[in-house]
């Protein structure tokens, strides 16, 4: 078979063999492999699909001429992650672009609240819905802005964050670090009453935490709305210029640059373990492909252990506790190609590069709910991105390439007339605000949970986040109980996905972490970090695992 080969045909050792097999090459699989590389080890990415990428490509799905993100549109997470911006991908091709307002929440009553990067214009807008809230933003992003650099360190580097943490409490005193620490606990309602008087800003914030599989009630969605609002505030949401996949190619030219390799339609059946250690893998072609130093995986948990690794090498208790790792909601994604901007009521509405809509914060509960209870939500609510807005040369001038995505419940049946009757509804959401949308629909692109899989194998039923983001598989508990880091039980084996630690988004920090607890273990004090390692997971591992001793040594 003829693979796609992106970079230099070399990335092997003169014994035949590569320094790190990376499995996928999504971001996190290509930050991990550009990491490596910069300390000079020679890197070969093996990727099952077509193209590098995974959750950050993009093709004309709809009309030619219209771009079209597969996946992830928007990056605050990217702009803002050390793992990313460390980068420097500007040097290799990546152009940042901004819509004119970042995010807008339409109500169901065609009411709108937004954030701009001006934080008096997003001030004015929650204020119309309560005076005191213009005040009472601008006090939540000063906080913000006190706090960000050591809170994203925290979330983004390894866990434990000892270093973040010990700095928030010199930076905030105990008191205050308390209550940040609260904050992280809490459901997005809650927070959004804590500290906001109208819908505005409320629903700003529970709209971003369902940006994960969080409703407005749960614990911990608070947090995920806090950093992604925050973050709209202070960077916006940019896009590649071109499309999403535009980042991709950046980090895989950064890459070829340092003699990394990434094959492509070349999916990894087995990691090849030998006395505890892994050394290599095996393609699906029988190929084996040895690693001398590390192995690191950019696939969800489940397909990591369950899949690639045989049984006999991992602790029992890890794959008894598999069976309780918790799957985000699958997805609906719609493409359009329209021949116009959408006129909506708010035409404010029309500025913003994402807009969720469908839903007021009540709704966003009875969505949060049809999920969790197996039921297709009646009323959608959707995370929307006008494409062409935040970036003209997604579609012809005066046209608008538009992107949305919804969740649905796992287990679903999607025949094609059912999801054909969903899409009907998720037009019918945006028609109800924005008059005359059908009819400037020239194109359309649909993808239900099995499509979204078929072209990346890790959006396993059309989970977009490789795992809830539920707090009780957060740190210590992604993805499943243990150390909350990128080491396996199996010897120089790396999770390096968004099942581990910090979960969903283009940020990188998976691959990254990943990367630094294989370069922790092959440094000058390799064989203490290994041991402590090692004893770590014999303690997390051990007692439901009479045999443990036979995996871990
Ligand atoms: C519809 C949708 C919209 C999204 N929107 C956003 C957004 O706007 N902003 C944002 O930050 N995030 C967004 N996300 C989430 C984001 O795309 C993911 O969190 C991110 O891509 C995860 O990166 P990853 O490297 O861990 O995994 P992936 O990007 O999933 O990459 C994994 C790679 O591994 C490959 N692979 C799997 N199995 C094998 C195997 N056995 N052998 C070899 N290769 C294998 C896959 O083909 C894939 O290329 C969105 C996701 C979806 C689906």
């Amino acid at each position: 078979m003829r693979r796609a080969t992106h970079g230099y045909p070399a990335p092997v050792t003169s014994d035949g063999a590569a320094d790190a097999v990376v499995i996928g090459a999504g971001p996190n699989g290509l930050v991990a492999a550009n990491v490596l590389a910069d300390e000079g080890w020679r890197v070969l990415v093996l990727e099952a699909t077509g193209a590098p990428g995974g959750g950050v490509r993009t093709a004309e799905l709809t009309v030619p001429g219209y771009r079209s993100d597969l996946c992830s549109a928007f990056h605050p997470l990217a702009v803002a992650s050390p793992a990313i911006a460390g980068l420097g991908l500007e040097g290799y091709g990546l152009r940042w672009r901004h819509a004119p307002a970042v995010l807008a929440h339409v109500f169901p009553d065609g009411r709108h609240a937004s954030i701009s990067r001006d934080v008096d214009r997003t001030a004015s807008s929650v204020a119309a819905f309560a005076p005191a809230d213009a005040d009472a933003w601008r006090a939540e992003f000063a906080f913000w802005q006190r706090v960000r650099d050591d809170v994203l360190d925290a979330v983004l580097r390894p866990f434990p964050p000892i270093r973040a943490g010990a700095q928030l409490v010199r930076e905030l005193g105990a008191a205050e670090f308390l209550r940040l620490a609260r904050l992280a606990t809490l459901p997005a309602r809650v927070l959004g009453h804590e500290r906001f008087a109208g819908a505005g800003a409320r629903a700003l914030l529970a709209g971003c935490a369902l940006h994960t599989d969080l409703g407005p009630d749960t614990a911990g969605s608070g947090v995920f709305g806090w950093l992604l609002t925050m973050l709209g505030q202070d960077v916006g949401f940019p896009v590649p210029e071109g499309g999403a996949g535009a980042l991709t190619d950046a980090l895989v030219r950064r890459l070829a640059d340092r003699g990394g390799r990434v094959d492509c339609e070349r999916p990894v059946r087995e990691v090849l373990v030998a006395g505890g250690v892994a050394v290599g893998v095996r393609d699906a072609a029988g190929e084996a492909v040895r690693a001398r130093r590390a192995v690191l995986a950019d696939v969800p948990a489940p397909v990591l252990y369950r899949d690639l690794v045989a049984p006999a090498c991992l602790p029992a208790r890890l794959l008894a506790d598999l069976d309780r790792f918790h799957w985000d909601d699958a997805t609906v994604k719609v493409d359009w190609a329209l021949s116009g901007p959408i006129q909506w009521a708010a035409p404010e509405a029309g500025q913003a590069g994402t807009v969720h809509l469908g839903v007021d914060v009540d709704g966003m509960a009875g969505f949060a709910t049809d999920l969790a209870c197996g039921r297709v939500p009646r009323t959608p609510f959707l995370l929307l991105g006008q494409m062409t807005t935040a970036d003209p040369s997604r579609s012809p001038a005066g046209t608008e390439s538009v992107w949305a995505y919804t969740h649905v419940p796992r287990g679903v049946q999607w025949s094609p007339s059912r999801l054909r009757r969903h899409v009907d509804r998720v037009e019918q959401v945006i028609e109800d605000v924005a008059p005359g949308f059908r009819d400037r629909i020239v194109g359309r692109a649909v993808a239900g949970p099995a499509e979204l899989a078929e072209h990346n194998p890790s959006l396993v039923e059309g989970a977009i986040n490789a795992g809830t983001s539920a707090i009780h598989q957060q740190l210590v508990f992604r993805p499943v109980p243990g150390l909350g880091r990128a080491d396996t039980p199996v010897d120089r084996l790396y999770l390096a996905g968004a099942s581990a630690h910090p979960g969903g988004g283009v940020h990188g920090a998976g691959g990254a972490n990943a990367a630094r607890a294989a370069l922790a273990r092959n440094g000058r004090l390799g064989a203490g970090y290994g041991g402590l390692i090692r004893s770590l997971h014999r303690a997390v591992y051990s007692s439901a695992s009479p045999d443990f001793s036979r995996v871990v040594t």
